[in-house]
């Protein structure tokens, strides 16, 4: 054995110290043991990799970061500064107050989640929000499933399966994070038939496909790309009429479910479930998380029979929604119904925030922050598969790091080294914070980080 093995502390020594005596306090002797000698079991690794042993102080200082960042409730809550809206990386839609309060009564106690109060007896899960769904998208019935990825999953498996099922080439395609439509539909237990280009598919490319095996039409809104130029595809109402004329259910991934028009504030028309409900598909399915500014849930709405076989398909059970999610659905789809959308929902309302409004809050900050910031015009998007493309104006407030060590790359992780984090953009050599995606009461804390991570790049050895 090398001398550096030697050099390093035994468990017995590590534990009595004073800062690990404190978190001995806290943590179980066993987990804590255990995680000193995974320590150390790295440490006499490394040694022997030729690195010098670390001394006691070192040591005993990694761990209490190690256990500090490990040992912890997960996922950790951080201030989105980037200025995109639904960050899919960043956890989507926050909830409203109202969602919030919807989560936390249904956490702490029991609840009618299936049992019907009034009669006494055994009840249903989907109940409740099928009406709620119904009375928003005019369809005819409802279910709301884990996340839209099972939505479409269930829809395919019990509509599809066995069966061809007919999609554009130009949508043929990944939405992101493993969700590819050939491999859904494989997995679903349906065939693929692409038809049509990449750039222009017509009804008539759907209607040459349609066999005696066909189950269902697919249709799937590029919702994280464009295809500019030429380009054609057939409008739901075309293939909602080809698919009745030839006895075929069309079913539509809308991924978003945008309850609202999003023309209103400058961007494109995001396709909303009711326009899909009113063209006739038999089923349309969407995110919770995504424009409707809920919980993760996959929604699918259209018609009774369609419905009914995913709520009785074997694998509904393995895709439900846990209650937590339903009670801040439920929640979310409220607010919609008591046209409070746009002030109620965080997603919504920075979508409506005016330059103005931002203009003045990206100004408040600069006061606060000093010479080294500046307010610059700048871009937000909506993000999480959502009008790709589409920016909204705002104001950002621009941290120079001025020369300082490691330029915006390493003001920026100075910033996510805060408390909270505070994740940021770099656009053109400088650390910019968007105002847009700041929840309210987040502003003193964004300024105290964004002087603490300048103060700390002018000094640096900290
Ligand atoms: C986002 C998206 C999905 C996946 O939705 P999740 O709720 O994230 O599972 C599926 N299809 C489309 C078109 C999407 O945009």
């Amino acid at each position: 054995m090398s001398t550096g093995f030697r050099a390093l502390p035994s468990v017995e020594r590590l534990l009595s110290q004073e800062p690990l005596q404190e978190l001995a306090r806290t943590y179980s002797h066993d987990a804590l043991v255990g995680m000193i000698r995974q320590e150390l079991a790295e440490r006499r690794q490394a040694i022997a990799q030729g690195e010098n042993p670390p001394s006691l102080d070192e040591l005993v200082l990694a761990l209490q970061g190690r256990l500090r960042r490990t040992w912890t409730v997960f996922p950790q809550p951080l201030i989105n500064a980037t200025g995109v809206i639904l960050h899919t990386n960043l956890g989507r839609a926050p909830l409203s107050r109202a969602a919030i309060q919807a989560v936390t009564l249904a956490a702490g106690g029991y609840t009618g989640l299936e049992y019907d109060v009034a009669e006494g007896e055994r009840g249903s899960r989907q109940a409740h929000v099928e009406a709620l769904l119904r009375q928003l998208t005019g369809a005819e019935a409802g279910i709301a499933l884990n996340n839209n990825a099972s939505a479409v999953m269930l829809g395919l498996a019990a509509i599809a399966a066995g069966k061809e099922v007919i999609v554009s080439r130009g949508e043929a395609v990944e939405i992101g994070g493993g969700f590819r439509i050939p491999e859904v539909l494989a997995q679903s237990g349906a065939t693929l038939v692409e038809v049509g280009t990449t750039n222009r598919t017509y009804a008539a490319d759907y209607e040459k496909a349609i066999t005696e095996h066909t189950g269902a039409l697919l249709k799937v809104h590029a919702s994280n790309f464009r295809v500019v130029g030429f380009t054609h595809t057939p409008a739901t109402e075309e293939l909602v009429a080809l698919g009745r004329q030839r006895g075929v259910p069309v079913l539509h991934d809308l991924g978003s479910g945008c309850l609202l028009d999003t023309a209103q504030f400058g961007l494109a028309h995001e396709p909303t479930p009711q326009e899909s409900i009113n063209a006739g598909v038999d089923l349309a399915f969407f995110s919770g998380d995504k424009l409707l500014g809920g919980p993760q849930a996959g929604i699918a709405v259209g018609k009774q029979e369609a419905v009914q076989r995913m709520a009785r398909h074997p694998l509904a059970r393995a895709v439900r929604l846990d209650k937590l999610s339903l009670a801040a659905l439920t929640a979310t789809l409220l607010h919609y119904l008591k046209d409070e959308a746009l002030r109620e929902i965080p997603t919504w309302r920075m979508i409506a925030l005016s330059p103005q409004v931002i203009h003045r809050r990206a100004l408040r900050w600069r006061r606060a922050i000093g010479p080294r910031a500046s307010v610059v015009k700048g871009e937000s998007t909506v993000g999480a598969g959502s009008l790709p493309g589409e920016t909204l104006p705002t104001w950002l407030v621009a941290l120079d790091p001025a020369g300082g060590d490691g330029g915006a790359d390493a003001l920026a992780a100075r910033l996510r080294s805060g408390d909270p984090p505070v994740i940021a953009r770099i656009a053109e050599g400088q650390v910019v914070l968007d105002p847009r995606t700041l929840l309210p009461g987040e502003d003193a804390a964004l300024v105290k980080i964004c002087l603490e991570a300048l103060r700390e790049q002018e000094t640096p050895g900290r």
